[in-house]
């Protein structure tokens, strides 16, 4: 029997304090409701510790009581990983870990707590005179402990990788209370496995991570950033293996978008004007993060030679840091702006990044073929392969009766994404949103071993129950 609530929070308060624990429902909302208010549930408490030791002291109070805990951290993410699935739960925020360890610019590096949010991570590497290179639109509000947890990706993988690659080490709190000391800063570290990389994108069902050595990088000199009218997605493939191969790892981004995403955001007064002086059916987003020393990135004569080579039609590279930020918040609208146009069924889904094209064509006709009218909003990270295929309900459509085919058009898309050796779930995880989904897809022997890693780690099944591996 799981323990009730009276038994719970006077635990948890001798633990941490009253001031530590929330237990009505109305000081656990901002707990419970994620981004898509989609998964909704209750919570025993909320557990908010300051100190790695508290997370400790909850932890192994858990694990000998038979407690489930929840992982939080800034509480963003898109699959539900960070809500409670039963409502016995207990959540574990580690929204107060907040903190710089150690930053050492000169060896690149720096450690932060778990409940850093990213952007503040970002002001800690600038103070520093470095880069922390990973952008998402929820920076303000996601937390290093669940960047890691989600293994998060956004616009500039193609040059610096996901949160995976961008972390040199781990401290973790395991199930059953002990710390895992992996706050190493070593580039090159052959002592066996590498235990780190399960806990980054491990979704809260490993261990909880408190703080994190993350890599830093030289910060850029300026940027170059353009928005550009491309034929169709294989124009913007060609683009991107032409400036690739001319600018190398300082093309920084090269996201595509589909002019509906733009006729929306001008419907709903999201932008002004058209974003380029001639409509165009598709753009891209392409961006040059030019070293210091270098002058000129040269995006602007690549563009030329495109555009004598017919790969760009109409462009506007920007003239200023606010044009730049224009581009961007556009770029990080496309997703806002289809709740606005009403119901939307969304996908998150990746393919090698040469077969970008033939997964927008088919997937959707696909989706066509399921739902007549369905209008496709397929825009992201081209140059990761990464696309957030989406989908609006008809013009005119009934909202409630697209959404009833929903679990279709997941099919359609899916069985495309799986034909062409692609993922079901490129940046955001699993979840809960996608727990079935992942015993369909996964090869059956990695199931087993990261089973198996699950009960090694977790025998009791307390952290994060039902997620991912259900
Ligand atoms: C507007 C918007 C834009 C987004 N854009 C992107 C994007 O471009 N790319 C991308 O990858 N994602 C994106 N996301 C998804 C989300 O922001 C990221 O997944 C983010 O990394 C989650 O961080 P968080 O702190 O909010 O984690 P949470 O939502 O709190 O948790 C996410 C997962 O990590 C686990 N977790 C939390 N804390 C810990 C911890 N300390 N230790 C272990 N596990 C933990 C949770 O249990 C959960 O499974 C976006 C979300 C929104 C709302």
């Amino acid at each position: 029997m799981p323990l009730s609530k009276d038994q719970i929070v006077p635990a948890l308060i001798t633990l941490l304090g009253a001031d530590s624990v929330r237990f009505e429902e109305a000081e656990m909302e901002g707990y419970l409701a994620e981004p898509r208010r989609r998964f909704k549930t209750s919570a025993r408490a909320v557990a908010l510790p300051r100190t790695v030791a508290e997370v400790q002291a909850v932890m192994e109070w858990a694990h000998e009581v038979g407690v489930h805990v929840v992982p939080q951290a800034g509480n963003t993410g898109l699959v539900g990983g960070q809500v409670p699935l039963y409502g016995d739960e207990v959540i574990v925020s580690v929204s107060r870990l907040g903190g710089t360890r150690h930053v050492d610019a000169a060896a690149g590096h720096m450690t932060l707590n778990a409940g850093t949010t990213l952007e503040e991570a970002h002001r800690i590497a600038e103070a520093a005179g470095m880069l922390f290179p990973l952008y998402i639109a929820s920076q303000g509000s996601a937390r290093i402990g669940g960047v890691l947890g989600s293994n998060a990706g956004g616009v500039q993988v193609l040059s610096y990788g996901t949160a995976r690659e961008l972390c040199l080490g781990v401290e973790a709190v395991l199930a059953d209370g002990s710390i895992y000391n992996g706050l190493g800063s070593l580039r090159k570290d052959n002592t066996g496995y590498d235990l780190k990389d399960l806990f980054v994108g491990s979704e809260g069902t490993l261990g909880i991570i408190t703080a994190a050595t993350l890599k830093l990088f030289p910060k850029p000199d300026h940027h170059e950033t353009a928005l550009l009218n491309v034929a169709g997605p294989e124009a913007a493939l060609a683009l991107f293996t032409r400036l690739r191969e001319r600018a190398g790892s300082t093309l920084t981004a090269f996201e595509l978008m589909p002019r509906i995403g733009f006729d929306f955001q001008l419907k709903h007064k999201m932008i002004a004007q058209d974003p380029t002086a001639e409509r165009s059916d598709w753009y891209v987003l392409a961006e040059i993060s030019v070293p210091r020393g270098m002058g000129d990135g040269g995006l602007a004569a690549m563009l030329e030679t495109a555009m004598e080579a017919g790969l760009v039609g109409n462009g506007v590279m920007a003239e200023s840091l606010a044009q730049r930020e224009a581009f961007w918040t556009a770029r990080e609208q496309m997703s806002e702006v289809q709740s606005k146009e009403g119901a939307s069924i969304k996908h998150d889904v990746s393919v090698p990044v040469a077969a970008v094209p033939e997964l927008i064509a088919r997937g959707s006709a696909a989706a066509k073929a399921v739902v007549p009218g369905i209008r496709p909003v397929p825009f992201g990270h081209l140059g990761d392969g990464n696309i957030h295929f989406n989908f609006s309900v008809p013009e005119g459509g009934d909202n409630a009766e697209f959404m009833a085919r929903d679990e279709a058009v997941h099919a359609a898309i899916y069985k495309v994404v799986l034909e062409m050796g692609g993922s079901i779930s490129a940046e955001h995880g699993i979840g809960q949103l996608k727990t079935a989904l992942l015993k369909e897809v996964k090869d059956p022997t990695a199931l087993k071993m990261m089973r198996a890693i699950k009960s090694a780690l977790d025998p009791k099944g307390i952290l994060n129950p039902g997620k991912m591996l259900g």
